[in-house]
């Protein structure tokens, strides 16, 4: 080893004795004639100092030291003189009085400062482009350690629980999850191609066909999908899969995964609630306008429909009549939003698809807002035992159909979390949303979808509805959310070739279709599949939140950008003119 101990592992217990380190020149600060140097490897930082008494060689040296430097630096430990205590520093109570000093590489000089995290904003792509000095420093160092301690302590608690870790290969055939595929063209097949799998979905259940009964996977998912928000090409999930097992049995084996990971990595993280809450899909539409509801603050969804249904509101009275809902959220201490305020709350939620806002400022003075005029007092009265909204209190109000008004309030409700900092980021405030449906309609293809993935069990006492009345259809899915997120999907799934064949069916898959796509799925299940189901927490998304980043990029060593492309390694990038023609394949660009 070219160092008998890290620089941030140096103590005071460490004084009297000779270290050799090994890192990189971190900060340098010359008090004419004596030279301090912050040494840094990945456990932290120490303090090195450089005596004139040294041979005048090494001081030269010392003299030319620049930033990132890597040295090997030999030298005894002792106490900081009276004074020079630095209480922000682990080590902050000693330094290492060089003897001898090695250059084992010099850097040139850095697109942006390791040192100066706090103070330097450096531009997200120059970031991604030098993703290596950009992992030098603490805060993604932090992170990377923070992704092994999770991944870590996943493995070691699903080996204990009777889990085998399998890997299932990349190169693959379409597994839909909804996504775009990406294609691998085969060079011995000509015309022929691979798929890069968009999560192991139907080789975790091949597995469970093979008796494999408990496996998971550290799994990387491709999905070829715009580049909306905060996505990533590839990304990463704890890919799990259990015989023999109902939804519940999935459900309380994850949630305890979860619940004893929380102090084991992140002990400053609580828990909202345990056992986790558990609400169905419609409760949550019904409560917080989200699948994924934000469980750490209230403002929940109310329908005061009932309270409106003589009133002579015609905004209120047309939605009704024509079979709408009237829903509203109040915000706590918002009722004196200046009129300017307002208009942009207006704004906002045409943004998110409304047609209009009716707002109703509760002040000691009486009501304000769009909606004062209309409003009686018995109406606000009601609306006050209703929704526990008082003075000083802003109840907005979306009239409109019953899937638009939710999705409107629900993302009002978190902008309001946002503006009001109504949520503590250090609480986690795991749920479970369960019996979701199983079929959704597409408007725009005019044809059903499958709402989770078509291999999801449909719950059995709705088995006959598939000719009837396929949106009714509740299926055996669920997922697991978290402060907003969406962080995990799982299912029981179909294990019986008939009833596969009646989704199929339903999604306009043809026979033709199946048996070409996922003719060895179905086959398979012909040889005695036992039941089974799964789920596939998120990695990314995980670590995001416990790390409290604002995106996946920052958790993830070599990401995409926000546009897709790797910026470091310039990817992707055209292919050599033999290579092209090795795949048998012919560029047409013209659009
Ligand atoms: N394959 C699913 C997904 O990636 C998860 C599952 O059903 O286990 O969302």
């Amino acid at each position: 080893m070219h160092k008998t101990i890290n620089c941030g592992e140096l103590r005071s217990s460490h004084i009297g004795e000779t270290v050799t380190l090994a890192g990189w020149v971190h900060r340098r600060r010359d008090h004419g004639g004596v030279v301090f140097i912050d040494l840094r490897d990945r456990s932290g930082l120490v303090q090195v100092v450089f005596n004139p008494d040294l041979p005048e060689e090494t001081m030269k040296i010392v003299a030319n030291l620049r930033m990132e430097w890597v040295l090997q630096v030999t030298g005894a430990v002792q106490q900081r003189p009276e004074g020079q205590d630095n209480p922000k520093m682990p080590t902050g109570e000693i330094e290492v009085i060089a003897s001898g000093l090695t250059v084992l590489n010099p850097s040139r000089a850095l697109p942006f400062m390791i040192s100066k995290e706090d103070e330097q904003q450096v531009e997200e792509n120059v970031r991604l482009k030098y993703r290596y000095l950009d992992l030098r420093r603490e805060r993604m160092s932090r992170n990377m350690i923070l992704r092994h301690r999770v991944i870590k302590f996943m493995r070691d608690y699903l080996d204990k629980h009777g889990f085998i870790e399998i890997e299932t290969p990349m190169l693959f055939k379409t597994t839909p999850e909804g996504a775009r595929d990406y294609l691998v063209p085969s060079r011995v097949y000509p015309g022929q191609f691979y798929a890069l799998p968009q999560s192991p979905q139907q080789l975790k259940q091949l597995l469970m066909v093979a008796g494999m009964e408990r496996y998971f996977q550290i799994a990387r998912c491709f999905r070829d999908e715009d580049q909306r928000g905060d996505r990533q090409p590839e990304f990463t999930q704890l890919d799990l899969e259990m015989s023999f097992v109902h939804r519940d049995d999935v459900l309380d084996l994850v949630e305890d995964l979860f619940t004893k990971m929380l102090p084991a990595v992140t002990p400053h993280k609580k828990q909202l609630a345990s056992p986790w809450p558990r609400l169905t899909h419609a409760e949550a539409l019904d409560r917080y306008g989200s699948d994924k509801p934000d469980l750490r603050f209230g403002m929940e969804l109310h329908n005061v429909g009932d309270i409106f249904a003589k009133s002579e509101f015609m905004v209120f009275k047309d939605t009704l009549e024509k079979g709408g809902v009237i829903k509203c959220i109040a915000a706590p201490g918002c009722a004196e939003y200046t009129r300017k305020q307002l208009d942009g709350l207006t704004d906002l939620a045409r943004e998110f698809g409304a047609k209009g806002l009716v707002t109703l400022g509760l002040t000691a003075e009486g009501s304000k807002g769009s909606g004062a005029k209309f409003i009686t007092p018995e109406e606000i009265e009601a609306l006050s035992q209703q929704t526990g909204a008082g003075q000083g209190d802003l109840i907005l109000f979306v009239a409109d159909e019953l899937a638009a008004a939710n999705r409107v309030l629900g993302t009002l409700r978190l902008h309001f979390r946002d503006a009001l900092n109504l949520a503590d980021r250090d609480l986690m405030a795991f749920a479970w949303v369960i019996d979701f449906p199983m079929f959704e309609w597409n408007e725009e293809e005019q044809r059903w979808d499958a709402a989770h993935h078509m291999f999801t069990m449909p719950q059995l006492e709705n088995l006959d509805k598939f000719e009837t009345d396929p949106a009714s259809i509740l299926s055996d899915a669920y997922d697991m959310v978290c402060n907003g997120y969406e962080m995990a999907s799982g299912s029981i799934r179909i294990h019986r070739s008939d009833i596969q064949s009646r989704v199929f069916d339903l999604l306009g898959i043809k026979e033709e279709e199946a048996q070409r796509k996922f003719g060895h799925l179905l086959e398979a299940f012909e040889y005695g599949a036992p039941p089974h189901g799964g789920m596939a927490p998120g990695i990314d998304r995980l670590v995001m939140l416990l790390a409290n980043e604002p995106n996946i990029r920052e958790v993830i060593a070599f990401p995409k950008n926000s546009g897709a492309r790797d910026v470091m390694a310039d990817a992707p990038s055209p292919a050599d003119e033999k290579q092209l023609k090795e795949l048998h394949i012919k560029l047409d660009l013209k659009d």
